[in-house]
């Protein structure tokens, strides 16, 4: 073997250095061996040394930190401090300890088996001699398995693999803001490197319930149907599902551009999607605005699954670092079906036993510490939070495979989104009868509540009668009116995209449609009867808006005037829609 010893660091040893590198060698190894310098910058503080198999890391940073340790543990009231004290500076000699190098085992698909990595931990990042980086997966009694960051072929069997003492974690900061990044960190949108100094891990504890208060403020999304009936409170987790092409980004990409203004930092988990879609939601995240309090972590379809799979925990803990500070935090993974094929692909490769559907038995627990760590923290913590909106991808509307049962009971309540209602218009495709929100009620503004008041009960009623007329001919004036009421509410609950409603617009609307004042426009003019509507009360009574907007309650005189102005405006408009008529 060769007789030969490298020094890394980021400064040339001085002779004197080399001398003393040369007598340990020699003490350590009983034999004469060469030493030669290779420039690092990964070792600022320090050096590395390798000889053979052997890494012998001296680090002045962990040095002190040992330092620090001992010199704290004196106890400051012994009569001896001093000499205690001298002790220590005296024992101040930092031993350098021998450390293994692996060697790689096999490569195949991203994984690689390393052997010689005994004392590697789960979770661990391993560097690999040609650079490229892993995370430790698996622990056996002869080897360990690695997944590979990058593409495989740049790890090969025999080569060699060291230890980091580091598990795999992302730079968080508010350098973050407005930036496109991957599940490592790196910037992806071409704006040059984001630099900060505060490290996150990517697996971290979900705050416990003692950090934790109940949910008690709301998160509007603008979306009527959603904040009406199924309202979201800041902390809670509400699952987005559906099959594909039915809105489900659209919900969340609206929820994002509504929280303009509101001191809500937005995080977009791009998982699995084209780079194309991405850029594509950048873009329209940018021209509205809603960059600048956004970050969007991407990981591509063609990325290894390994970057799949690491993506929303490292989104969660870039979202952390902002909770932790006292800020309120809106999450979106779109979405998880993709990150848990993603797992379930690394599961098979490591050698898991195959469960359900092919997914490792631990699939639940994958989602379960992911979405627990959004939550609303106690104000002594700074009375931050973290909302969730993960999103799932059915198929042909099944909500009871595997993956999408496991995610509704972790999460607060579900917005199903429906194919055959998006097709039909029926826009967002929200199907009231199997969506719920298990905590937001508390969350909603009293106005909202109490304008909302029967609506979920009147459109389930609506719904019913429809499936039971649907073959009938003549039908009384009660069931009509019924059918002409709903079918006028179901209207009102269309939105487009990019279109959000202001609180006090969505009371006023409610309090309109629920009051039955739009029971004799017609249905091709409701939607436009409601948009002027609104436009009138912006202009003409700025002050009950404001009212509205500012106390957030809705008393009986504030509920009288809307009524009485929209009854007016629509009276007026319907004698606008006749002139017309007559007109032509
Ligand atoms: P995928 O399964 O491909 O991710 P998705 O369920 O996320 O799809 P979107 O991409 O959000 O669906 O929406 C599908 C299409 O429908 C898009 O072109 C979008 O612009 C349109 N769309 C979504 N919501 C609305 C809406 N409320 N009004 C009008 N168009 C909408
Ligand atoms: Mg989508």
């Amino acid at each position: 073997m060769e007789n030969k010893a490298f020094i890394y660091s980021s400064k040339a040893p001085s002779n004197e250095q080399m001398t003393k590198f040369k007598a340990f060698l020699k003490k350590k190894y009983n034999k004469d061996i060469n030493v030669t310098w290779l420039y690092s910058t990964a070792f600022k503080m320090g050096f590395r040394l390798v000889y053979q198999n052997d890494i012998f890391d001296y680090n002045l940073l962990d040095k002190l930190a040992k330092f620090e340790q001992d010199i704290k543990s004196v106890d400051v009231d012994d009569q001896n401090i001093i000499p205690l004290i001298k002790e220590k500076i005296d024992g101040f000699n930092y031993q350098v300890k021998a450390r293994q190098v692996g060697k790689v085992l096999s490569v195949m698909d991203g994984v690689v088996k390393i052997e010689g990595l005994k004392e590697a931990t789960y979770g661990e990042i391993i560097h690999f001699e040609s650079g490229v980086k892993g995370m430790v997966q698996f622990l056996n009694q002869d080897y360990i398995s690695c997944i590979l960051f990058s593409s495989d072929s740049e790890v090969h069997q025999g080569d060699k693999a060291y230890r980091t003492l580091r598990t795999a974690g992302i730079m968080v900061g508010e350098e973050f803001l407005g930036r496109v990044v991957d599940p490592l960190g790196n910037a992806i949108d071409g704006l040059g490197e984001i630099r900060t100094d505060k490290y996150y891990e990517i697996e971290r504890e979900a705050p416990s319930i003692i950090d934790r208060r109940s949910v008690y403020r709301p998160l509007e999304t603008g979306i009527l149907t959603i904040d009406s009936m199924f309202p979201i409170g800041r902390g809670q987790r509400e699952l987005i599902i559906g099959d594909r092409q039915t809105g489900k980004t659209a919900i969340a990409l609206d929820a994002i551009l509504n929280q303009k203004g509101k001191g809500v930092i937005c995080i977009y988990v791009a998982i699995g999607q084209k780079a194309s879609s991405v850029a594509l939601l950048v873009e329209n995240l940018r021209k509205r605005g809603a960059l600048d309090y956004t970050i969007v972590v991407a990981a591509f379809a063609s990325d290894p699954s390994s970057i799949l799979y690491i993506a929303p925990y490292a989104a969660t803990s870039l979202g952390e670092y902002f909770m932790e500070n006292g800020k309120d935090v809106l999450i979106v993974y779109d979405d998880l079906s993709k990150h848990a094929i993603a797992y379930r692909t690394i599961s098979l490769l490591l050698g898991r036993a195959p469960g359900r559907e092919a997914y490792p038995g631990d699939v639940f627990y994958l989602h379960s510490r992911l979405l627990e760590r959004s939550s609303q923290l106690n104000d002594k913590l700074g009375g931050g939070s973290m909302t969730a909106l993960p999103i799932v991808e059915t198929q042909a509307s099944d909500v009871s495979a595997y993956i999408p049962t496991n995610i509704i009971s972790i999460t607060d309540g579900q917005i199903f989104l429906e194919s055959d209602m998006f097709n039909s218009g029926q826009r967002p495709a929200i199907n009231i009868g199997l969506s719920v929100s298990r905590v937001g009620g508390d969350a909603q503004t009293k106005a909202v509540k109490k304008a909302s008041g029967t609506l979920r009960l009147d459109l389930s009623q609506y719904r019913e009668m429809e499936v039971f007329t649907q073959f009938a001919s003549d039908l009384d004036d009660v069931t009509k009116n019924l059918l002409v009421y709903g079918k006028g509410l179901m209207e009102i609950l269309k939105q487009g995209q990019y279109c959000p409603l202001k609180q006090y617009e969505e009371v006023i609307v409610l309090v309109t449609a629920l009051n039955h004042l739009f029971i004799n426009v017609d249905i091709k003019h409701i939607k436009d009867c409601e948009m002027k509507l609104l436009a009138h009360f912006n202009q003409n009574e700025s002050l009950l808006c404001e009212s509205l907007e500012n106390n957030k309650t809705l008393d009986e005189a504030t509920k009288v005037s809307i009524l009485r102005v929209a009854k007016e405006f629509i009276q007026n408009y319907l004698k606008g829609l006749n002139d017309e008529h007559k007109g032509n």
